[in-house]
């Protein structure tokens, strides 16, 4: 288990208990709406109103400790930031699945920043599609 304390301070967050709730639940889930996020933090802190995780979580993103995953026609989720990797993203059920980063594709985008003289600061590869749970319940 990630420590949240150091990684909030590292990021030039206070390392508050709601804030290291937030990211525990986010790192259980894998990737969370922030009402799904709230629901959990929620049964800890009672007192907690929608609007403070709200404002944690844009601060966490800003910070990079969070990186928010944004889902077509839906509500966004949130992640913990890891290394790169690439979102199977279903727009049925909204459920995010990481897959592993290639080296080819860090090669394309390497050369693609290159010839277009962009400096490359971040990426997130999302794919959206259907995922094989739902194209079961549609088929049915
Ligand atoms: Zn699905
Ligand atoms: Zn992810």
């Amino acid at each position: 288990m990630t420590d949240y304390a150091t990684l909030l301070k590292e990021s030039g967050l206070k390392a508050t208990f709601q804030r290291m709730n937030i990211l525990e639940s986010i790192e259980h889930y894998g990737h969370m709406s922030i009402d799904a996020i709230y629901e959990e933090v929620v049964k800890t802190h009672p007192s907690l109103s929608l609007a403070t995780v709200y404002k944690n979580i844009i601060l966490m993103v800003e910070n990079a400790v969070l990186v928010e995953v944004p889902i077509e026609g839906k509500k966004a989720k949130y992640e913990l930031a890891k290394s790169d990797h690439i979102h199977l993203v279903c727009t049925e059920c909204g459920e995010v699945e990481d897959k592993p980063h290639s080296q080819s594709a860090d090669a394309l985008f390497n050369s693609m920043s290159k010839e277009e003289n962009f400096s490359l600061l971040k990426q997130q590869i999302n794919l959206y599609g259907v995922c094989a749970h739902c194209q079961e319940a549609v088929a049915s």
